[in-house]
């Protein structure tokens, strides 16, 4: 298993923090010194899992992107980002009865990454491919706005060369809006039209 993140200490040493503590990974460079920092879910306040996660089996090959249309509003302070991360994973878990929320990854408007399921589980976002791909929602409704550029760039620059150098997605992978794939809105007009000048889109 690859790493997924590393820690910088210096510009020359770089320990990659492995799903199997690995030493000989120690002080040879990582493949994945490019991760932008996650909020971890102790970060965000998350409730723990329920029931037994299924484990996805790397690399996958789709990215699906979605906006959690509610709540409407980009959040533009951690603090902010933080409570609508607690307030989606509620209405997943308590509403919808699901085990967790059900996006792989969420970017706030500030310009964090969220862990929601993370790297290493399947999510529930995208119907009938949650096992083939990872869910990555911006919060915000974007039908007739885009999301900020920090956060636009955070997916297509950022996240896109840290998921595939740590493993997590296939160098060719394809990226879909969620409408493309489930007969659904998401993720608005505004932002579907824009990913489809993106890498990796596809019809
Ligand atoms: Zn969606």
């Amino acid at each position: 298993r690859q790493n997924l993140s590393c820690l910088s200490l210096t510009p020359f040493v770089t320990v990659c923090l492995c799903a199997n503590t690995n030493l000989t990974f120690i002080f040879f460079s990582c493949l994945c010194t490019d991760c932008p920092q996650v909020i971890s879910r102790c970060q965000w306040g998350a409730q723990p899992f329920r029931g037994t996660p299924i484990p996805l089996s790397l690399p996958l090959p789709f990215l699906y992107i979605h906006h959690t249309e509610n709540p409407s509003e980009p959040c533009l302070t951690f603090e902010k980002c933080a409570s609508d991360m607690r307030a989606i994973q509620r209405y997943h878990q308590d509403e919808r009865g699901w085990s967790d929320i059900g996006y792989s990854f969420v970017i706030g408007s500030e310009g964090h990454i969220f862990e929601g399921r993370g790297w290493e589980i399947q999510g529930r976002h995208t119907k009938g491919h949650n096992s083939i791909g990872y869910g990555v929602s911006v919060i915000g409704n974007y039908n007739s706005t885009l999301p900020s550029v920090e956060a636009m760039d955070l997916i297509r620059h950022r996240f896109y060369q840290c998921a595939v150098d740590g493993g997590g997605l296939m160098a060719n992978f394809t990226l879909h809006g969620h409408r493309q794939v489930v007969a659904t809105d998401c993720p608005g007009d505004a932002f579907f039209e824009e990913i489809k000048t993106w890498e990796h889109f596809r019809d």
